[in-house]
C-alpha cells in the first residue's frame, strides 16, 4: 500500500495538466495547484499516506456527507420527504430542477439538497450550536480534536454566495426551508469551510466503513445508504463517470478533496486543488482510477491482469 501511494503521488507531482482551481470563492482562488496528497485508513486500523497529505485544505462539499449523517440522526427517514435520492445530471449549484420539482432537491449532495440538510440539523439549535455539533461529529469520526473551521474561507464564500442564496430563497418559497435564509447560508458556508488534511479526512471517513474497529456513528443501514448516495450522486453530473472509472462511492468538493469509501476495506482521502469540467478534482479522480485498478477495490469486481484502465 505504501509503495502504491508513493508511486501515485510521484505520478501526480509530474503531471502538467492539473485542471483549474475554483475561483468563485476568492479565498480558494490563490491555492497552489501544484499540490497533491493521498491517505488511506484501513479497516485493520492502519493509516498510509503520500505527497501533501499533511497540508490542510477546505473540504467544501465533502462536508455534505457529515451534514447528511447529522441530519439523519436528527430527523431520521423523514428527511426523504424534503429531499430526493436521484442524481440530478446537473452542476452542483443548478437551480433548474427546483421549479419543476416543487422545491424538492434531487439529492442531499447538490447544493439545494445540502441546504435542506443544513436546515434540518439547524432546526432545534442556534447556528453556533449546530456547527459545534457538526464539528463534534467530524472530530469524533476522525478521532482528532484539532479539526476546525476556517472563518476567512466561510466569510469569503458568504460574500459571493449569490447562487446559494437564490437556491435557499427558492426552497423557502416552497416551504422547504424553515430557518431564516441568512442563517442557513451562514451555517452551510461554515460547514463547507471545515479544514482537514488528507490524513484527517481519511480517518473521518472511517464511520462509513463496515469493520469492527471503525467508529460506529451511524447504523449499518444508514452507512449503506450514505455510500449508495455517494456512488450515485457524490460527483454531481460527473457521478456516472466517477463510478465508471473508480467504482467506489465518493464525495468531492471544490477545494479539490475527494473522500472515497471501499465499503468493507478502507476510507481514502485524496486532494489536488485543480478541478475538471464537473468541478471535481482532476488529479484526484485520475489517482483514484489508478488506485482502484491496482488494488482491485472497485465494488464491481477485480480487473483482469493487463486490462485497460
Ligand atoms: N461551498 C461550495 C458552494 O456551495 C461547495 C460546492 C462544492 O464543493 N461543490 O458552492
Amino acid at each position: 500500500m505504501q509503495a502504491l501511494l508513493t508511486e501515485i503521488a510521484e505520478t501526480a507531482a509530474a503531471e502538467a495538466d492539473r485542471g483549474k482551481v475554483a475561483t468563485y470563492i476568492s479565498e480558494l482562488a490563490g491555492i497552489d495547484p501544484g499540490q497533491f496528497g493521498i491517505a488511506v485508513a484501513t479497516a485493520d486500523g492502519r493509516l498510509f499516506s503520500a505527497g501533501d497529505a499533511d497540508v490542510p485544505f477546505s473540504i467544501q462539499s465533502v462536508s455534505k456527507v457529515f451534514a447528511l449523517a447529522l441530519a439523519l440522526g436528527r430527523v431520521g427517514e423523514q428527511i426523504w420527504r424534503r429531499v430526493g435520492r436521484e442524481p440530478s445530471g446537473l452542476s452542483f449549484d443548478s437551480v433548474l430542477l427546483l421549479e419543476r420539482e416543487n422545491g424538492i432537491p434531487r439529492n442531499p449532495f447538490i447544493n439545494a439538497g445540502a441546504l435542506v440538510a443544513t436546515d434540518t440539523y439547524l432546526a432545534t439549535s442556534s447556528p453556533r450550536e449546530a456547527l459545534g455539533q457538526l464539528l463534534q461529529f467530524i472530530r469524533a469520526a476522525a478521532d482528532d480534536d484539532g479539526i476546525h473551521i476556517n472563518e476567512t474561507v466561510a466569510q469569503s464564500e458568504i460574500s459571493t454566495a449569490h447562487r446559494n442564496f437564490s437556491l435557499a430563497h427558492y426552497l423557502a418559497s416552497f416551504d422547504n426551508l424553515h430557518a431564516p435564509v441568512d442563517q442557513v447560508i451562514g451555517t452551510y458556508s461554515h460547514q463547507c469551510a471545515v479544514e482537514m488534511t488528507c490524513r484527517q479526512l481519511a480517518m473521518a471517513g472511517r464511520f462509513l466503513v463496515d469493520a469492527p474497529k471503525m467508529p460506529g456513528l451511524v447504523s449499518v443501514e444508514r452507512r449503506r445508504r450514505i455510500n449508495a448516495l455517494m456512488m450515485t450522486c457524490g460527483h454531481y453530473d460527473g457521478s456516472g463517470d466517477f463510478a465508471f472509472r473508480v467504482g467506489m462511492p465518493g464525495k468531492s468538493g471544490v477545494g479539490g478533496g475527494i473522500l472515497v469509501i471501499s465499503p468493507s476495506r478502507a476510507s481514502i482521502a485524496v486532494w489536488s486543488p485543480g478541478l475538471n469540467r464537473y468541478g471535481n478534482s482532476k488529479l484526484g479522480t485520475e489517482a483514484m482510477q489508478t488506485f482502484s485498478h491496482r488494488t482491485g477495490w472497485s465494488v464491481f469486481g477485480v480487473p483482469h491482469r493487463g486490462a485497460e484502465r
